[in-house]
């Protein structure tokens, strides 16, 4: 609202949701459009390691077979066991698919003869969700044309 009415934005769609002031009342916008360009500033960005964000930073691909899965079939693999003295942090999870997790079990992947795609890394930013959004999650529908695009989850 204050980003409209400071005429930085265009509003695209409304809710059909009002809000009132003393003299006025205002639809509440929905879908906008930045005038001017903001940058993100990433470098003051610290992205929680969650097992969504760690199948985003995957791309939903297990580190193992490099397979793509819904994140339901992924599970989140310490590349060095935790039984072993690993740790639960970014450089050490990678997204893996069931079968691979249960093949590496408690090993190191030298020691069950598996090769990672990549090296984990501890992420600087991560598309937002909406990048991942699938046909039947809960987003409005009017924001379904601005979305379509976007749709790359499996
Ligand atoms: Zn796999």
């Amino acid at each position: 609202m204050i980003l409209w009415l400071q005429n930085k934005v265009d509003v695209l769609e409304f809710h059909s949701v009002q809000v009132r002031s003393a003299s006025a009342a205002f639809h509440l916008p929905s879908v906008l459009r930045l005038r001017k360009y903001i940058r993100p500033n990433f470098s003051s960005v610290v992205v929680k390691l969650s097992r969504q964000n760690l199948f985003l930073r995957d791309n939903h691909t297990c580190q193992y077979c490099g397979d793509r899965f819904p994140e339901k079939a992924l599970t989140v693999d310490h590349v060095h066991p935790v039984s072993k003295g690993g740790q639960h942090i970014w450089t050490n999870v990678v997204a893996a698919c069931g079968p691979c997790n249960n093949k590496k079990g408690d090993m190191t992947p030298e020691q069950a003869g598996m090769r990672l795609k990549k090296r984990p890394v501890q992420p600087k930013w991560l598309p937002s969700k909406e990048f991942s959004y699938s046909r039947n999650s809960h987003c409005p529908s009017d924001w379904e044309p601005y979305l379509a695009h976007l749709r790359k989850a499996p």
